[in-house]
């Protein structure tokens, strides 16, 4: 196996730069606005509590979990975890952010049907592309001339899909958190109209970087079912 220019060209170089792009947009957004307190003094976990509470959810607990955003909701154990700054910082951004990871607390109160069929898809998509890449290559090795596909390029490629499935699946899911906490920030008067402003920067800088590695997955898929000339014209040999 060796280097291949259209992959470079297509895949990697505009989907590194979007990853790139976007993940510098969330880090300017979030140093900002985590350093604008918010005018009631609320802090994350507070503001998590409240939304939880309002949304008549009591049986999710409210944790601390070190890391750099490393916020997040595990609906296997009912837990809301937020990193040290979000948890008991009084910023903007650690409200924002405590209110998305309680917009996912409601999802799963509710059973939102692409929450639902997201997690039905995390055991196979958390194999993850790595995997998917290394059976695909162990085909190519394997494939006789004229010939890639075999049983190993197709596993390969069905767990590149599988990646590419959770990812589609996965930015409505994101989308819709930040659209209930936007929603639910200034209902329960956790932030005024104005500072909610300011939140959805936050937010809408982490959706561009779901936005970001949906469109990178989609890529992979396209370039691989291309590459084994499923999609036409494509290459069917490898050098
Ligand atoms: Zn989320």
């Amino acid at each position: 196996m060796h280097f291949d220019p259209v992959y470079l060209l297509y895949v990697f170089l505009p989907c590194f730069g979007l990853m790139l792009l976007a993940q510098l947009w969330v880090k300017s957004a979030y140093s900002t606005y985590s350093r604008v307190a918010n005018r009631n003094g609320v802090t994350g976990a507070e503001a998590a509590q409240v939304i939880l509470r309002a949304a008549g959810i009591h049986d999710v607990r409210v944790e601390p979990v070190e890391g750099w955003l490393s916020d997040h909701y595990s609906p296997r154990e009912k837990v809301l975890r937020l990193s040290p700054r979000n948890y008991s910082g009084t910023s903007i951004a650690a409200v924002g952010i405590a209110a998305h990871e309680a917009g996912h607390a409601m999802q799963h109160a509710q059973s939102y049907g692409p929450l639902v069929v997201r997690n039905l898809a995390v055991p196979l998509a958390s194999m993850g592309s790595g995997l998917g890449y290394l059976v695909i290559m162990i085909g190519l090795a394997m494939s006789t001339r004229g010939n890639v596909l075999n049983a190993f390029t197709l596993i390969g490629l069905s767990l590149i899909a599988a990646v590419a499935f959770f990812q589609l699946v996965n930015l409505p899911v994101e989308l819709n958190a930040s659209r209930r906490a936007l929603e639910v920030l200034p209902q329960t008067g956790i932030l005024t109209l104005e500072e909610n402003r300011a939140a959805r920067n936050v937010l809408l800088a982490a959706a561009m970087t779901y936005v970001a590695a949906t469109v990178t997955a989609v890529a992979e898929l396209l370039y691989w079912a291309w590459r084994l000339g499923l999609l036409g014209g494509g290459r069917s040999r490898d050098e």
